[in-house]
């Protein structure tokens, strides 16, 4: 789609909202699984055009991690701007270097183009089919989500919590004797816990002075 923003950018204040549903064909660089939908809207805001609005794309990658297809779906914030009368209106034109680019007309909004971009930003680096997908298994390849594949471990998993690995494990052992001797004295000196613990023990009072009111109930 094509938009023809002549009578917008030729009056300052006018704003127009359009539908977009946009097909993309596999060679055009952007990995979704269906059209991309959603709606815009095109302001003239005095000095420039402004392109505002939501898109929703449903895109299909694979795992960064374990290589398997995922799907889901972006919601894109748009929110361009472009340059007002004082640039002239060739900015409005995206030269997609195609021949029928020259047809393009002033004050046109090529709507595919400029969709395509967004999702192209939109679209994440690295997905993962889920947050805690085990990837694949350095040594044998198995796809580690579907179980263990018995391979041992060279080195400690990611996330570990001191993350080290083997070409460590020497000066591991040799600072591991240093940190438990200084362990054992320990970071608090015994008795720091029960400081401001004071047990508040019962007062006894002698049977005359207990409770006025249920010695003396009122009626
Ligand atoms: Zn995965
Ligand atoms: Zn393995």
């Amino acid at each position: 789609m094509k938009i023809d923003l002549a009578n917008i950018a030729g009056t300052p204040g006018a704003r127009a909202g359009f539908e977009i549903s946009e097909r993309f064909g596999p060679a055009e660089g952007i990995p979704v699984a269906g059209p991309v939908t959603g709606e815009i809207t095109v302001e003239n805001t005095g000095s420039l055009l402004l392109v505002r609005g939501r898109l929703q794309a449903a895109v299909e990658m694979a795992c960064a991690r374990c290589l398997g297809g995922l799907q889901q779906t972006l919601e894109i914030e748009v929110e361009e701007e472009f340059a007002g009368e004082d640039a002239g209106p060739e900015v409005l034109t995206v030269d997609r270097e195609e021949p029928e680019a020259s047809a393009i007309s002033d004050y046109v909004l090529d709507v595919h183009e400029f969709v395509r971009q967004q999702v192209a930003v939109a679209a994440p680096l690295a997905p993962v089919c889920r947050p805690d997908c085990q990837g694949v298994c350095p040594q044998c390849g198995q796809n580690l989500n579907l179980g263990p594949c018995g391979c041992v471990p060279e080195r400690f998993p990611e996330g570990s919590p001191k993350g080290s690995d083997s070409r460590w494990a020497k000066l591991g052992e040799l600072l591991g004797g240093q940190q438990q001797g200084a362990n054992e004295a320990g970071p608090h000196p015994a008795g720091t816990a029960k400081r401001g613990q004071v047990q508040r023990s019962a007062i006894p009072r002698s049977p005359g002075e207990c409770g006025d009111e249920r010695a003396h109930p009122r009626r």
